[in-house]
C-alpha cells in the first residue's frame, strides 16, 4: 500500500465518526512509525501529527532522540519484562500490557521514573490470530491487581483482531472488546474509557464500534 495524504485520512476518520454519530475529537490517532526513520516522523510531525507509536523498545530508544522534540511516544508492541524500565523512560503511554507480571514490572518502573504511566490492557478477544494479549477470562484478576498499583493509570483496553482481507470481518472482534470493557468497567470501577483498536485496513470499522485510539502505520507512512 502506498501512503495516503493525511488530509484524506482525516476525512475518512471524520466520515466514520459521522456515520457512527460520534464527535471527531473522541477519536485520537497514533502514527505507527515502526521500521520508519526520523525523517519520515519529521514529515508527519510537520503535517501536524504529534503522537507516534513504536512496537520495539530497542528501535524506539535509537530513534526517539533523533526525532523532533515535543512529540508523544506510545508503546504498542509486546514488552519483555526486563525492558520495563526503558519503557517507562521512553514512553508516555502503553497500549500493550499483556500479563500480570508485566503490569507489576511497569508499576515499579514508573515509580522509579517518578511518573504515572497510562496503560491499556491488551486483550486477545478471539483466542487466535494475535499471539499476545490477556484472555477475556484473565482480565478481571488483572484489573483487581490494578487497584493496588499506584503508579499506573489503567485507562482502557486494546486489541488486534486476526488479520482478514475483509475489514468487515474485524467488526465482531471490535464489538466484543467494547462489550467486555463495559462489563469490566462495571465490575472494577475503573472507567476504562479508552478503546485502542483499528489499523490501516480496518480503522473505519473500529471507529464505528467505538475506538478512541486508532493506530495507523502503512496508510500514513507507506509500506
Ligand atoms: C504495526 C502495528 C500497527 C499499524 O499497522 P498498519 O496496518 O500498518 O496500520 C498498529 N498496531 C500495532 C500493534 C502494530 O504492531
Amino acid at each position: 500500500m502506498s501512503e495516503t495524504g493525511i488530509d484524506e485520512v482525516r476525512n475518512r476518520i471524520a466520515a466514520a465518526c459521522e456515520r457512527a454519530g460520534r464527535a471527531v475529537e473522541d477519536v485520537k490517532l497514533v502514527a505507527v512509525s515502526k521500521r520508519k526513520g526520523p525523517d519520515a516522523v519529521r514529515a508527519l510531525a510537520d503535517s501536524g501529527l504529534d503522537v507516534f507509536g513504536e512496537s520495539r523498545v530497542q528501535e524506539a530508544a535509537q530513534k526517539i532522540p533523533l526525532c523532533p522534540t515535543g512529540l508523544t511516544w506510545h508503546m504498542i508492541g509486546h514488552i519483555q519484562r526486563n525492558k520495563a524500565r526503558d519503557v517507562a523512560r521512553l514512553f508516555s503511554y502503553v497500549h500493550s500490557v499483556d500479563s500480570l507480571r508485566l503490569l507489576e514490572a511497569l508499576d515499579g518502573a514508573a515509580a522509579e521514573a517518578g511518573k504515572t504511566l497510562p496503560v491499556l490492557l491488551e486483550v486477545n478477544v478471539s483466542g487466535e490470530g494475535s499471539k499476545f494479549g490477556l484472555t477475556p477470562a484473565e482480565a478481571p484478576a488483572v484489573l483487581e491487581r490494578c487497584q493496588t498499583l499506584m503508579n499506573l493509570d489503567v485507562s482502557g483496553v486494546m486489541t488486534i483482531p486476526p488479520f482478514t482481507p475483509e475489514a468487515e470481518e474485524a467488526r465482531p472482534h471490535f464489538a466484543r472488546l467494547r462489550e467486555l470493557r463495559d462489563g469490566w468497567r462495571a465490575e472494577s470501577g475503573f472507567p476504562l474509557d479508552e478503546l485502542s483498536m483499528g489499523m490501516s485496513h480496518d480503522f473505519e470499522i473500529a471507529i464505528e464500534e467505538g475506538a478512541t485510539w486508532i493506530r495507523l502505520g502503512t496508510i500514513l507512512f507507506g509500506a
